[in-house]
């Protein structure tokens, strides 16, 4: 059964430039569409270039003359809190919307609403520590290094964690005392759309904050290209991310990319497996899989091999696959049925390639789920280092299983792939937990625990997964620029 409380389409609010609604900005009215029930969400009026070029003069102007970026880390600060405040006092409506949206659990979108009204609150308060420093240089003078913002940005998000990482990009740039143009994905601009007012509202001036919804390869890559943006925030597919860096190469552009990833669940053979499989079941499925940080290599070792994958399947088989809004759902819909055929396709690869389908991967035929891009959590064993479902990115509830023989090889096969985002890894042994740690190489993993991404601390990735680092303080650094003065006191 589909939850009683979903309530037909709903209104959305257009494009946003120099604090106000945009209107179509140029572009044809976008069907945004409900994945757990294939019916029609919303229709989004997109911007096309012409929005674009329009959000990044106004986010210019707000730049070049506006007080925004004159303004104290302090008063950024009290502005960044106030935008907290709205986010949390809108969070069960934008809660609502994004489950809506993107066909993921009420639960989790509660969660991701909040984690974005926290992640306001910590770069306001980061926003009061992020300074320069004073070098010992020549001793007749004083060395000042000073950060200053870097200048208008276009911040370009993805559709798995629409409004979550809309905050993780738009949080440090307006804390750093940058503009903005943020550009949701089409599939799910939504919640990113409500930004625009809700800065506003917080008293974020005019022109700091744009929101455009459109097209990644006409809107997007004019906002890459525009001479206006300083800066670029880019999350999703590597092949775009290149892109996107062959977009900015000209001009030189700073560049932030967070991509994709095929991270490993180490589990060795004195772990506490009852505790890891309870806790390693939704980081692999959780969003339905669609996470970049999605453990979908399980690296087991052989002594524990087969009792760890009957544990595994049987939680699989026990998750709770349904509605969106309903509260117990663990696992939602994929994000539209074309997605779905992607993923059903590596299930068929990974059967043509000889792995064994332990459990999992069938799509609703009958019922509610029926109408939505539904798809059982699917693990694969036997799975070989060369197959593609070891390799590639799938992007959905499928986990391929691997063994290893000992901590050489587990590292040698966590490491034998072209991303380096994320992991984890299982063992008693604290020793081994720092050597393995130390040796995989991804820009986060967690010991003993599933996550690994926190506000607090940098998150991005190696190799094919990216460039720069999100969250923590460290992404303060990466929104602004250094500028050394050398300061002659002798006379
Ligand atoms: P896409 O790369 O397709 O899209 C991401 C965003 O970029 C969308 O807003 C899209 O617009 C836009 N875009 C696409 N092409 C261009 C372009 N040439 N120039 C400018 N903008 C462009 O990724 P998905 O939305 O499909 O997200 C899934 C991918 O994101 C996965 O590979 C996943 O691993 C990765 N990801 C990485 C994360 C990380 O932190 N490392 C976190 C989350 C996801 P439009 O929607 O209109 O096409």
């Amino acid at each position: 059964m589909l939850a009683a409380s979903r309530e037909g389409p709903v209104d959305a609010i257009g494009s946003w430039i120099d604090g106000r609604s945009a209107g179509a900005s140029g572009g044809e009215a976008l069907d945004v569409l409900e994945p757990a029930t294939g019916e029609r969400l919303a229709r989004v009026a997109q911007a096309d270039v012409e929005g674009a070029e329009r959000a990044a003069a106004a986010a210019e102007r707000a730049f070049r003359t506006g007080p925004w970026p004159r303004a104290t880390a302090a008063e950024r600060q009290r502005a960044l809190l106030r935008l907290a405040a709205g986010i949390r006092a809108a969070a069960e409506e934008l809660a609502t919307l994004e489950a809506r949206n993107a066909g993921k659990p009420i639960a989790d979108a509660r969660w991701e609403v909040d984690a974005a009204a926290q992640c306001f609150e910590f770069f306001a308060g980061a926003a009061t520590t992020h300074s320069g420093r004073v070098p010992p240089v020549d001793a007749r003078g004083v060395g000042v290094v000073l950060r200053q913002p870097v200048g208008p940005c276009a911040l370009i998000v993805p559709w798995n964690f629409p409004f979550l990482i809309a905050a993780w990009k738009l949080a440090p740039a307006l804390a750093a005392g940058n503009t903005a143009v943020l550009k949701p994905a089409s599939a799910t601009p939504l919640s990113a759309l409500r930004l625009g007012p809700l800065a506003r509202d917080a008293g974020v001036p005019d022109g700091v904050v744009n929101v455009l919804a459109g097209p990644g390869a006409t809107l997007g890559a004019a906002l890459v290209r525009h001479p206006a943006i300083r800066k670029i925030s880019f999350t999703g597919d590597s092949d775009n991310g290149a892109e996107i860096l062959r977009l900015a190469a000209p001009d030189i552009k700073r560049v932030s990319l967070e991509l994709g990833g095929k991270s490993a669940n180490l589990v060795f053979a004195d772990a506490d497996l009852e505790a890891c499989v309870e806790k390693s079941l939704l980081s692999v499925f959780g969003n339905a899989g669609q996470d970049c940080c999605a453990r979908s290599r399980l690296l087991v070792e052989e002594s524990v091999h087969d009792e760890l994958v009957a544990r595994f399947a049987k939680a699989t088989q026990a998750l709770r696959v349904g509605d969106p809004l309903d509260p117990q759902t663990q696992v939602g819909s994929l994000i539209s049925p074309a997605h779905r055929e992607r993923v059903a396709g590596y299930l068929e690869v990974g059967r043509r390639e000889g792995a064994r389908l332990v459990c999992g991967g069938e799509i609703p035929r009958s019922g509610a789920l029926a109408r939505g891009a539904f798809l059982l959590p699917a693990v694969f064993d036997r799975v070989a280092p060369a197959m593609r479902i070891a390799r590639e990115e799938i992007f959905g509830p499928v986990v391929s299983v691997l063994s290893f023989r000992d901590e050489d090889e587990a590292i040698a096969l966590a490491n034998d792939s072209p991303y380096g985002l994320s992991g984890s890894l299982w063992t008693r042994d604290a020793p081994r937990a720092m050597r393995v740690a130390r040796a995989v190489e991804t820009g986060v993993i967690s010991v003993n625990a599933s996550r690994s991404v926190y506000l607090e601390a940098p998150f991005g990735g190696w190799k094919r997964s990216g460039v720069g680092r999100e969250l923590g303080v460290e992404a303060l650094d990466a929104y602004s620029e250094l500028k050394s003065i050398y300061f002659e006191t002798e006379a």
